[in-house]
């Protein structure tokens, strides 16, 4: 890999200053423009363009806002300059996410608005996840966009953007045959306090539901070295936390003759000076193994999380998705997790309404929230998606059957998460500093069990800094305290 440049945000520069927004904490929307039409509408379409200008607006999950990190990068690295609305910029682009059905609709109706751009001459580009579902068909839909680029193309970027300033009308890189991961030379970073590493690529446990091993291709590591060099570079630009990512991080195979595992990659990040967090994000329980619970216990600078998906509490149903285990087998690694040294706080992501989810099975999911205690869940109601298995599965459950089982789901969930933050008042954290609370006057950060602190201070606190707080209030969501002077 070439030499990473690390462009921060003026937030970062503005340290001590609570000039954060929470878009550029969330690292995704980049949204200044929420109303494309209407920005457009305001600006005149013949009036010249700086060519090189590009807006870059992001859907979906942490790997599609880091993704876009690395298009910005690579980008400006080209001597493009980012601009905040679409009405500004000679180039247009959407890194958009599939992943349920609501999310397509989404980004279907932001390139609807942007008809309005057609014969202006612009450039606009669909990335990610829906561009490699759909294709080039998007130019049949939405005849106004020039490129379509799938996420295991972007290396191609350079070649398709060449394309495009040649005079090329359409061009697209939809190639998912591919071992090579996107690496850049520049990397925009948009969270001033978290830097994002991704270590593998794709994906290729073929869940019944999901359309990332379609989308994302297959899973390709970075060599070791790689990795740990770029995470040198952040701390050498005054990062103290990072974050692993990758859609089954854990399954990360090292292709060098090093031939580091995963947990042993965490274990070298973690000694990089500097380095004060780590975190990782998402785990597979099929590859989730005792080493990884041992790195955390052996390493504070490992972070005390653990995101571990189960989507159901049914066996039967977790066949039925081919999530590779059981029950069982999955408690049995949340056993692993609750007896290690370290309290190792919790999460998980569950999907409700599987075609053929029974009442029974359905109550299994609850039983297994309340055995497990997760400090947090990203509850999904199934969303029939194109080219996946399950759309061939009979039992669909009614969608207002999905929606009610969704809400007793999060409600029994908000229960636990409010039980179990209660029990942390009177504590004391390490809270890592990431801006201004929405609560006036307050500070936000996070402790390194990843959940939310807002905070009093009497004296001054900077953006990045360690402040030791302690819990005086819980809510389901976060907690509340004050700084220890
Ligand atoms: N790779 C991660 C894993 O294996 O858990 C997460 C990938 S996906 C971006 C995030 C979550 O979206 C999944 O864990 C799953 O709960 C949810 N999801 C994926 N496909 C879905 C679908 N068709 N309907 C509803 N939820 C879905
Ligand atoms: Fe999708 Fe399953 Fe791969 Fe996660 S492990 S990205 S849910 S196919």
């Amino acid at each position: 890999m070439g030499t990473l440049i690390d462009v921060r945000l003026e937030a970062l520069a503005g340290r001590g200053a609570p000039a954060f927004s929470p878009e550029l904490i969330a690292g995704a929307a980049i949204a200044a423009c929420d109303t494309p039409t209407q920005s457009c509408r305001t600006r005149d379409p013949a009036a010249a363009l700086d060519a090189r200008t590009f807006y870059l607006e992001t859907f979906g999950c942490q790997m599609n806002a880091h993704d876009s990190e690395k298009v910005a990068g690579f980008l400006l690295g080209r001597g493009y300059r980012q601009v905040e609305t679409p009405g500004e910029a000679q180039l247009v682009l959407y890194n958009t996410c599939s992943i349920r059905e609501k999310a397509a609709q989404k980004v279907f109706a932001r390139l609807g608005d942007m008809k309005i751009m057609q014969g202006t001459g612009k450039w606009i580009g669909v990335l990610g996840c829906l561009a490699q579902q759909e294709g080039e068909e998007i130019f049949e839909r939405a005849p106004w966009v020039s490129l379509v680029c799938g996420s295991a193309s972007y290396r191609n970027l350079p070649g398709l953007l060449a394309d495009l300033e040649g005079g090329n009308q359409r061009v697209a890189g939809l190639d998912t045959d591919t071992d090579e991961t996107f690496e850049t030379e520049l990397t925009r970073r948009d969270n001033p306090v978290r830097g994002y590493v991704t270590i593998i690529e794709g994906c290729d446990k073929s869940c019944a539901y999901c359309v990332v091993p379609s989308t994302r291709g297959p899973e390709r590591s970075r060599p070791s070295a790689s990795v740990i060099e770029e995470v040198r570079q952040l701390a050498d630009s005054g990062f103290t936390e990072i974050q692993f990512l990758g859609q089954t991080v854990n399954s990360y195979r090292d292709p060098s003759s090093r031939r580091m595992s995963f947990a042993e990659l965490l274990a070298a990040a973690a000694g990089v000076a500097g380095i004060r967090r780590v975190r990782f994000t998402t785990s597979h329980p099929r590859d989730f193994g005792r080493d990884i619970v041992e790195a955390i216990d052996a390493t504070p600078q490992l972070c005390e999380h653990v995101h571990l998906p189960v989507q159901s509490g049914s066996t039967r149903v977790l066949r039925a998705m081919r999530r590779t285990y059981t029950r069982e087998e999955y408690l049995e690694i949340v056993a692993m997790l609750k007896s290690a040294r370290r309290a190792i706080s919790l999460t998980t992501d569950i999907i409700v309404g599987f075609p053929g989810e029974t009442d029974a099975d359905f109550e299994e999911t609850l039983s297994l929230m309340d055995v497990v205690q997760y400090d947090g869940a990203f509850t999904f109601a199934f969303s029939p998606r194109p080219s996946t298995d399950a759309l061939r599965l009979p039992g669909a459950v009614p969608e207002e059957e999905k929606t009610a089982r969704l809400a007793i789901l999060m409600q029994r969930q908000r229960e636990i998460q409010q039980a179990r933050n209660a029990a942390l008042v009177g504590e004391t954290f390490e809270v890592l500093t990431d801006g201004a609370s929405r609560r006036e006057g307050q500070w936000a950060g996070r402790t390194s069990s990843n959940r939310v602190v807002n905070f009093a201070s009497a004296g001054p606190v900077l953006l990045g800094e360690y402040v030791p707080v302690r819990i005086t209030k819980a809510g389901p969501n976060s907690l509340v305290g004050e700084r220890v002077i």
